[in-house]
């Protein structure tokens, strides 16, 4: 499956910060600042086949003995699930909101 990187800074399409990428071998998937991701992968990270383009909410945050922190995204359109790892930059005060979601 071919790996495509979205390395350009793009403005997050729910709360309107821009976001810029993460240094070279880091895939973002999601806004930093409010941790809403885009439905644009269907089979896995970066191949963007999806057709949906839905905003996914971060629903709530789990940690992984091999990941760390991960964070569970549902699509507000199609109710897709799908977890993330999370950034090294993301906002923790936004993680614990998440996290306290449920
Ligand atoms: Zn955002
Ligand atoms: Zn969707």
């Amino acid at each position: 499956m071919p790996f495509v990187a979205r390395q350009e800074p793009f403005a997050c399409e729910h709360c309107g910060k821009q976001v810029m990428p993460l240094p070279r071998g880091s895939y973002r998937n999601h806004c930093p600042h409010c941790l809403w991701s885009k439905h644009v992968d269907e089979a896995g990270p970066g191949d963007r086949a999806s057709l949906c383009k839905g905003l996914m909410e971060p629903q709530a945050i789990d940690q992984e003995s091999s990941k760390g922190w991960v964070i569970i995204h549902r699509c507000i359109v199609c109710r897709k699930e799908s977890r993330n790892k999370a950034a090294p930059d993301d906002d923790m005060d936004a993680i614990s909101k998440a996290s306290s979601i449920h």
